[in-house]
């Protein structure tokens, strides 16, 4: 039964008040007017009533003991205003009457609660009961409660409500979406314990080899020249892994703040390969020739780092014999108003490829196809991961397509930079 039902509104006290002003005055006019002992008895009884009745009905209280006032009075005391401002608010806002009624959802709390939420009790819209729980406390009379809580479906969200109790009688509950803060700590929780155990293996066998030095091989100069080769192997292994690290968490950093000088992008490619070539047969790698410079925006050091890592993977995980091609290209806008056009590099490999399900996943940190192959190879499993990050902090984007059997090719998009008006003729 509604409370409603159980004791009357201020209107009907109002009532009362004047029935019990309107039997005292006419008490007093028949007491002025003298001889009057049956309507004097009859109006004093009706004051009294009145007055009991006024005093013995109870001021209607919210289950907590807050005051009440009706819902559509509490409703109507956020004003349209109040409710534009709440409205503005880019997490869920709900306002609940004493009784827990919603009187006022924002859209944001829509995914949370549904679109029609108001008018009902918040257990009928939100059905997670330590938040309903916290409500009822807040209700209760206390001031304020924030609790944590997971919705599974549709998918898994993390979220922190905060209830308040506002200065007048309406509780106000907030709630954050956490999901992607808790992602983030997972993700570097991971980061970490992946780093670590990537270290932890080339420093396990430098130190297993400095116990054999000293102890058993310890006058076999043979064993010690093998074991010091396999320690320079492996300590190499740790200062890549330490530079890729580095690297990342340098470009991550910068990421959000874009590159302001322009690099020819063949230049770049030409000086890679010279620095490459000395790891490969001579003329394996097959550059086409660049008619124009490809001027793009950009960071000289980093770009080179995107095509070192890029060729240097078509040529550790190519066809042996195989080809490296590199090719260019300009994609013109489709208007000048749509800016430079593109420049479009391939790097394409003989390789054996990479299957359909993998191809998603290359450019997370640390996953590799073949883990074995890749340490062979003295990869550290962060080379793409950097040249996604690069590439996202230049706007521009990596493809990757494979036929498992015929090779890879990996395609970077970058914007271009306008030629001069001479190089358009
Ligand atoms: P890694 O240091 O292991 O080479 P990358 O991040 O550069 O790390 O590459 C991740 C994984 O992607 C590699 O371990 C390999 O399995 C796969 N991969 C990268 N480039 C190629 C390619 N050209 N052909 C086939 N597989 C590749």
């Amino acid at each position: 039964m509604s409370e409603a039902a159980q004791a009357p509104s201020s209107g009907w006290r109002k009532s009362y008040l004047l029935l019990f002003a309107v039997a005292a005055v006419a008490l007093l006019a028949v007491m002025v007017c003298g001889n009057a002992a049956v309507p004097f008895s009859i109006l004093t009884l009706a004051a009294i009533a009145g007055l009991t009745f006024f005093l013995a009905v109870p001021r209607r209280t919210g289950p907590g003991g807050i005051a009440h006032l009706q819902p559509v009075q509490d409703a109507a005391m956020l004003t349209d205003s109040a409710k534009d401002i709440l409205e503005c608010v880019d997490e869920p806002v709900l306002i609940l009457d004493p009784q827990g009624r919603v009187v006022f959802a924002n859209k944001a709390s829509q995914p949370l609660v549904g679109a029609d939420a108001e008018k009902k009790h918040i257990s009928a819209v939100l059905r997670t009961p330590e938040v309903l729980e916290a409500v009822e406390r807040v209700l209760g009379g206390a001031s304020s409660e924030t609790i944590a809580f997971s919705v599974l479906v549709p998918v898994q969200h993390h979220y922190e409500a905060h209830i308040t109790r506002t200065g007048g009688f309406l509780v106000l509950v907030r709630v954050r979406d956490l999901t992607e803060i808790r992602r983030a700590e997972e993700l570097r929780a991971d980061f970490v314990a992946n780093a670590s155990h990537e270290l932890r293996t080339p420093l396990a066998a430098v130190t297993g080899f400095i116990d054999t030095l000293r102890g058993h091989a310890r006058d076999d100069t043979p064993a010690r020249e093998r074991f010091l080769e396999i320690m320079s192997v492996e300590a190499a292994r740790m200062r890549r892994l330490i530079e890729d690290l580095l690297s990342l968490t340098r470009i991550e950093l910068n990421e959000h703040n874009p590159p302001a000088g322009e690099v020819d992008v063949a230049a770049v490619i030409h000086d890679v390969v010279a620095v490459l070539s000395p790891l490969t047969a001579e003329g394996r790698i097959v550059i086409q020739d660049a008619k124009e410079p490809l001027m793009v925006v950009g960071d000289r050091d980093e770009l080179t780092q995107v095509f070192q890592n890029l060729i240097h993977n078509a040529i550790k995980y190519g066809r042996a014999g195989g080809e490296v091609r590199v090719r260019f290209a300009r994609a013109e806008a489709p208007s000048k108003r749509e800016g430079a056009g593109q420049v479009v590099v391939a790097i394409q490999d003989e390789g054996e490829g990479i299957s359909r399900e993998a191809i998603p996943r290359l450019t997370e940190r640390f996953y590799r196809v073949d883990v074995k192959r890749s340490r062979e190879r003295g990869g550290t499993g962060l080379g793409l991961a950097i040249v996604k990050h690069i590439l996202n902090r230049h706007h521009g984007r990596l493809q990757i397509e494979s036929v498992p059997g015929d090779g890879s090719t990996f395609t970077v998009f970058l914007p271009g930079v306008s030629l001069p008006a001479a190089g358009h003729n």
